[in-house]
């Protein structure tokens, strides 16, 4: 492995990106990441203190290279210091940009404090409009706090606002057209996600994922979609449309993606690494090890071991996720424990 100041890996890709996951909870239980009836969550002392996560983005960002840190989860509203380790991120130099990916219940009260302490960017997660659909999918009703959060995003400042939504077959597919409308009509940026199979149950299936081509050939049958230049896209997962004829309440051209991450893989051009809520280290979302840097950190690791550690986890990351091939295994880990 080359002495270096970056996460490079053996092919040459070279990671800025880090998700960060604050906590394996989830206040919703989407069918296609956690069952019903919950998991079992990590213990308290396992997960990282406030403390011991801002001091690992610090490492990332000025021993490592990182110049981008996402918070997620499981929940990461629900973690109870996220404004503290938000202002703790913002204080670094480099400042690294800031986001979080939310499944919007809090939002209302907490858009504005997040946008105080540095958070510059959000995407929240809806898959429906319809009340009875959202319980069905997600088993909370919880559909009008997620569009009141969205709301209150877009007013604490976080604009543009981005919207994650996984349809799936026979659930949600027959709502790609309503909700791009209601994402244009409020200037959201509405971005498909092609469902992976990173659910607890291990109840994804090829034949049931509804695929970039067919969400495609949906949205097209309604809205002019002109490509962004893929010249433009660098290592964003998503290919992106300009939707003809609409602009947003900030007068800005309308926009959707699409997240082929399944059909379409972006893995050539992958600038991301991943640090679980127990101080793990994951080089792919479907790693199948993990690097363990809570412990290092625990039994007293210099922030220089610690960024070595960090080097060599990412060293090893694997060419692609692999779900083609006839050996692909699920990670051990389902996408809340991950960080999505
Ligand atoms: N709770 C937050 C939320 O709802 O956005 C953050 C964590 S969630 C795991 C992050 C994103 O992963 C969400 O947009 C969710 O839709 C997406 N996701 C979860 N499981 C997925 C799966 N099996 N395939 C594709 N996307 C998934």
């Amino acid at each position: 492995m080359p002495p270096d100041t970056t996460l490079i890996d053996t092919f040459g890709r070279v990671a800025t990106d880090l998700r960060v996951s604050l906590t394996d909870r989830c206040n919703l239980r989407c069918s296609y990441c956690m069952p019903p009836e919950g998991l079992d969550w990590l213990p308290k002392p396992e997960i990282l203190t406030d403390e011991e996560v801002v001091r690992l983005v610090r490492v990332a960002v000025t021993l490592l290279g990182v110049t981008e840190v996402r918070y997620t989860g499981g929940e990461p509203l629900l973690r109870r210091g996220l404004i503290d380790i938000v202002r703790g991120t913002a204080a670094l130099r480099p400042r690294p940009e800031i986001s979080l990916t939310t499944n919007g219940i809090g939002l209302v009260r907490l858009a504005e404090p997040l946008r105080s302490a540095g958070l510059d960017r959000i995407n929240v997660s809806l898959d429906t409009l319809d009340r009875d659909v959202f319980i069905r999918l997600a088993h909370r009703d919880r559909l009008s706090d997620v569009q009141a959060g969205l709301a209150a995003a877009a007013r604490g400042g976080l604009a543009p606002v981005k919207v994650n939504t996984v349809l799936m077959r026979g659930v949600n597919e027959d709502e790609a057209v309503p909700l791009l409308r209601y994402c244009l009509d409020r200037g959201y940026q509405l971005r498909f996600i092609e469902q992976m199979p990173l659910d607890a149950q291990h109840g994804w299936r090829r034949e049931n994922m509804v695929t970039a081509d067919e969400i495609l050939a949906r949205l097209t049958g309604v809205f002019d979609l002109i490509p962004d230049d893929p010249r433009d896209r660098g290592s964003a997962p998503a290919e992106t449309f300009i939707v003809g004829g609409h602009t947003g309440p900030d007068g800005r051209p309308g926009r959707v993606g699409v997240i082929g991450s399944v059909t379409r893989p972006f893995c050539g051009a992958c600038d991301r690494v991943r640090l679980t809520a127990d101080g793990q280290i994951r080089n792919c979302l479907f790693a199948r090890e993990e690097s363990d840097l809570r412990a290092a950190l625990r039994a007293g690791a210099s922030d220089d071991e610690t960024a070595d550690r960090w080097r060599k986890a990412m060293w090893t990351k694997r060419p692609g996720h692999g779900i083609d091939d006839p050996t692909f295994l699920q990670p051990a880990r389902p996408m809340s424990a991950i960080g999505g």
